[in-house]
């Protein structure tokens, strides 16, 4: 087998080390995890992981010890650090999770739960994001079925023939019940977006979806689907495709269009979608897209760091950012 194929290992792991005890302890000083002492010292190290320093806890009562991953996503991991820091750049690098296993040589479902839990630390850095100004916005049906949603894995306890990955798509506008949830692109005229995974494309999700993604009193420009014209609170502006009007001046959407077209060879990576999973991948392209401006290693530290802060950390394994994605969960429960 070539070297190559081993590059995790061609990572040297005291600078690994150095290099996450750097970003870890970057915002805070040194201390303890339990109870947030600064009274810490070094004790020694691990046999299993050469490169990762222990510290103990000196404050009377505590005397714990820890290290830089306790309590952070990498923290029990028995994977080294240099196997988590390449699969976190693969997955800026737009790979499926077993594309990732297969690279790094890990089981398929190591694979799975660390791509689930990366991205959601990912989307931590997405959760205040609201935009301003002229916006663009426009929908798009996706088709997303139940895939790897049988109870004990493998295709019988789905209860019915298993439909395989290439759903037809039935007629009419796209639902949730239809495998074909909607998906909204609010795009900013100053560059940053915000992407919301909807369950349908009524008046009350959008003018929700609205509210969340789009400051009240911004400038919207979208197509002439009633569902816009019903939205309360903005200057509203659209173009009618039925017409063959794609920009009447200043009013078009075509940046909206474009994300789409950028999204769609993006989810196409994955080979069919789940589509309770839907918002995730949609969260984390949004997450790509507004750091843009910075390459897939400068990314992979932002999504480090935010791996390494204990409170993201145990909220991304809950998946509590991609619940707040979620937005028709949200308007059930308004409902009820
Ligand atoms: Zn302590």
């Amino acid at each position: 087998m070539p070297v190559l194929s081993y590059v995790h290992q061609l990572f040297n792991a005291d600078q690994c080390h150095a290099y996450i005890h750097t970003l870890r302890w970057k915002d805070r000083l040194l201390q303890c995890p339990r109870c947030q002492r600064l009274n810490v010292g070094p004790w020694g190290a691990y046999h299993a992981q050469p490169g990762l320093k222990r510290y103990r806890c000196k404050a009377q009562g505590c005397q714990r010890t820890f290290n830089d991953l306790t309590g952070t996503l990498l923290d029990g991991s028995k994977r080294s650090v240099m196997h988590w820091i390449l699969a976190i750049f693969l997955l800026c690098l737009s790979c499926s999770s077993r594309r990732i296993a297969r690279e790094l040589g890990v089981h398929v479902r190591t694979g799975y739960r660390w791509c689930w839990w990366l991205r959601n630390a990912a989307l931590s850095y997405e959760m205040e994001r609201q935009l301003e100004g002229t916006v663009e916005a426009d929908e798009l049906y996706h088709t997303a079925g139940q895939k790897g949603q049988a109870k004990q894995g493998g295709k019988r306890p789905l209860g019915r023939r298993p439909r395989g990955r290439r759903k037809k798509r039935e007629p009419g506008r796209g639902h949730y019940d239809k495998d074909r949830p909607a998906i909204i692109a609010w795009v900013s005229r100053q560059g940053a977006v915000v992407l919301q995974a909807t369950k349908d494309f009524t008046v009350q999700t959008v003018q929700k979806a609205a509210e969340l993604a789009v400051h009240t009193g911004s400038r919207l420009y979208t197509d002439s689907a009633s569902s816009y014209r019903a939205l309360k609170g903005y200057v509203h502006d659209s173009v009618n495709h039925t017409q063959k009007e794609y920009a009447r001046g200043d009013v078009h959407e075509n940046r909206a269009e474009c994300l789409f077209s950028l999204l769609k060879p993006y989810l196409r990576v994955f080979r069919g979608l789940s589509k309770t999973n839907l918002p995730g991948y949609v969260g984390f392209f949004q997450f790509l897209r507004n750091f843009r401006q910075l390459n897939a290693f400068e990314q992979a530290e932002l999504i480090l760091q935010a791996a390494l802060d204990p409170m993201i950390a145990s909220r991304a394994k809950k998946g509590e950012f991609v619940q707040c994605f979620d937005h028709f969960e949200l308007l059930q429960t308004a409902r009820n």
